[in-house]
């Protein structure tokens, strides 16, 4: 039985008092409780950012890479041994910024396992410059006018690239953001899940107040999650914000199709008789 209290690694996190990475922490970690998954086949995979620290902080095993380099190693994880459970975590800045390209091809190889962006519409860990998905005319330090570029829309991406499962979060509403990484962990496919994540320090513009006013709630309301063009249509609502799953389908995951993996991981297959000297060999 896997808990919660299992999950703490010890160390604290040095976040802002009050940033959203704090509610994405506890809802993973009760996810990861809820669905009784052992933290030793479970692997958090992160770029570079505030939130990036998560791997730190959750007794997993994890892996810290580089900006906007949080999908590819989280991909060669699952490809190693697809009977792990990964989730691959990072800010806007990291996966709409330098990383967006791993995020299409990621969308698109409907690989299994989850993608979660800490979506706070800014740079916090290098002080508070405008990213991908900071909406047009916001006045940041890198944008003392105002914005010029209409943002990413990250679920858009994530339904435009072929994501089977693509979902809305908000750090601020831990239970409801826990049952979605927990459909999004048990989901067999990629999932993508977009969390609103308050930054308190350089988006004073952007406070909890604002999001609890202005989300709603997907299930409350009747949304087919099978219908791709009632998600994109939620997907580009501005007015309200919807959370919630906007779009799941079940479909053939990439390991499926790959005959040598598709029953053993890579990593439990004997390779006792293969002679790999002349691999090696390459290299010297
Ligand atoms: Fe969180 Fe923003 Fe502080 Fe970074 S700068 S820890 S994102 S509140």
């Amino acid at each position: 039985m896997t808990t919660v209290a299992e999950l703490n690694s010890g160390h604290m996190p040095q976040w802002c008092p009050g940033c959203g990475d704090f509610g994405i922490l506890i809802a993973l970690k009760g996810a990861l409780a809820k669905l009784n998954i052992s933290p030793e086949e479970t692997v958090v995979v992160s770029g570079v950012g505030c939130g990036s620290k998560i791997p730190h902080f959750i007794k997993t095993c994890g892996f810290e890479g580089l900006h906007g380099r949080s999908l590819p190693p989280a991909t060669g994880i699952h490809l190693a041994n697809n009977k792990l459970t990964v989730v691959a975590i990072g800010g806007d800045g990291d996966g709409c910024g330098i990383g967006l390209g791993h995020f299409m091809h990621t969308m698109r190889r409907n690989l299994d396992f989850t993608y979660i962006i800490q979506d706070n519409e800014i740079y916090g860990l290098t002080v508070g410059q405008a990213s991908a998905t900071t909406k047009k005319g916001v006045i940041t330090k890198s944008t003392p006018h105002g914005t010029p570029e209409d943002p990413i829309n990250p679920p858009l991406m994530a339904l435009s690239a072929g994501a089977t499962f693509v979902a809305r979060g908000f750090a601020g509403d831990i239970p409801h953001l826990t049952d979605l990484i927990a459909q999004a962990i048990s989901h067999r496919g990629i999932a993508f899940i977009d969390c609103f994540q308050p930054c308190v320090t350089w988006r004073k513009d952007l406070p909890y107040d604002l999001y609890q006013k202005k989300c709603y709630k997907l299930e409350k309301e009747g949304h087919d999650t099978s219908n791709w063009d009632a998600a994109v249509a939620r997907a580009r609502e501005t007015e309200r914000w919807p959370i919630g799953v906007f779009y799941k389908i079940d479909k053939p995951i990439y390991t499926d199709q790959i005959p040598f993996i598709k029953d053993t991981p890579i990593a439990k297959q004997d390779i006792s008789n293969v002679n790999i000297d002349k691999f090696v060999e390459e290299f010297l």
